[in-house]
């Protein structure tokens, strides 16, 4: 925990006229949108080729200086992370697993060959944006500061190279819950024509091609009455492998559960991998594997597979309630939540709010 803040400490705060005021602010994170709104200030440090990461800074957020031809406006070179800043009920804040997002980072942006952020510089940027805006996290349960660190190659040249100038920032977002209320089934289309990554491609970084590549598909679905879409893997088109911002589990009725495995083209979800580590100390059996769309839609109405579930930081865990395409259209569990899906999402939100034990110490005090 004392070593956020020792991080925190490389990043200069730098004067801020353009502070929300505290009626403002507070007016602001009460009922806030997903990703609309953001906070007083912005992590900011810059790279060149010759001297490596300087200036580490926290500014006023603003809008970017950018030139109109700098390459990730051409060639997309540019990685993200999404975390969260949760506030307790004592009043501290805490982030969960900040150390898997700045790793997930550090392999995006070898996939996209922009220069790497260290582990200590992406911990040391987050922690001190939170800390200057810790006001901006919302107190209310299930409201977060969202975070939203990302890289992108800014130096105007329009050749295709590696690039020679990059800038890293760190914006944050308060957050209402994903689906305030009562917890909904989502409805899932599967996409069969358009897919966001192939083999060898870029589907396992957290690139923003592969959210412009994701749109038409998921469009596809919203036209189709969907809410998410699916996509299936683009070689063969007969296994599972994600939604447009979340990874997939399945619950089979003796206990097991499957997930994708991480072949490449899946994004290597932060909520999978702590999900599976909650229901393998449970005692359940996970199984990492290819999950045919054929098999899956036969185990759905059979009753060999009783729940499907979808998972990511934004929305933690949303049960599916219905798969649909071009030629099927099925129901999940009759359309409602499975028992498991939300023990596991109650388990995983306790643990991040702090209301129950963190077996794995997952939780880092900002
Ligand atoms: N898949 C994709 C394509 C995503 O964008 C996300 C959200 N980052 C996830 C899965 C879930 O990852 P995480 O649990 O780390 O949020």
């Amino acid at each position: 925990p004392a070593r956020l803040q020792e991080l925190a400490q490389a990043f200069t705060v730098l004067p801020n006229e353009n502070k929300a005021s505290d009626a403002r602010r507070e007016e602001l994170i009460d009922k806030p949108a997903f990703g609309q709104l953001f906070s007083d200030s912005m992590a900011h440090m810059s790279w060149t080729k010759g001297e490596g990461w300087s200036d580490r800074r926290i500014e006023p957020y603003a809008p970017l200086k950018l030139d109109p031809g700098a390459s990730v406006l051409h060639y997309a070179q540019e990685v993200f992370e999404g975390l969260k800043a949760y506030h307790h009920a004592d009043g501290s804040v805490w982030l969960f697993r900040p150390d898997a997002n700045a790793e997930r980072l550090q392999n995006s942006a070898r996939r996209l060959y922009l220069p790497e952020v260290s582990i200590d510089d992406f911990l040391g940027s987050v922690a001190a944006l939170t800390m200057q805006d810790v006001k901006w996290v919302p107190t209310r349960r299930e409201y977060t500061l969202y975070l939203r660190p990302f890289i992108f190659a800014s130096e105007p040249f329009l050749g295709v190279r590696a690039p020679e100038e990059v800038e890293y920032c760190v914006i944050a977002s308060p957050s209402g819950p994903y689906f305030p209320g009562e917890i909904k089934p989502v409805s899932i289309w599967v996409e069969n024509k358009y897919f966001r990554t192939g083999p060898g491609g870029t589907g396992y970084a957290k690139c923003g091609g592969n959210y412009a590549a994701s749109l038409l598909g998921e469009y596809r679905g919203i036209e189709q009455g969907c809410e998410q879409v699916c996509f299936v893997d683009a070689a063969t088109q007969t296994y599972l492998e994600e939604l447009g911002g979340m990874n997939m589990m399945v619950v089979h009725k003796d206990g097991h559960v499957e997930t994708p495995s991480l072949t490449g083209s899946i994004l290597p979800g932060i909520t999978r991998r702590s999900i599976i580590q909650l229901l393998q100390d449970d005692g359940h059996d996970v199984v990492e594997t290819m999950i045919a769309l054929d098999q899956l839609l036969e185990d759905i109405k059979s009753g060999e597979v009783t729940e499907v579930f979808a998972c990511g930081t934004a929305a933690i865990v949303t049960p599916i309630g219905r798969f649909k395409s071009e030629t099927f259209d099925i129901e999940v569990n009759g359309g409602k939540p499975g028992e498991l899906t939300m023990a596991i999402r109650n388990q995983l939100l306790g643990i991040q709010l702090g209301e129950i034990e963190d077996p794995h110490n997952w939780m880092w005090k900002v």
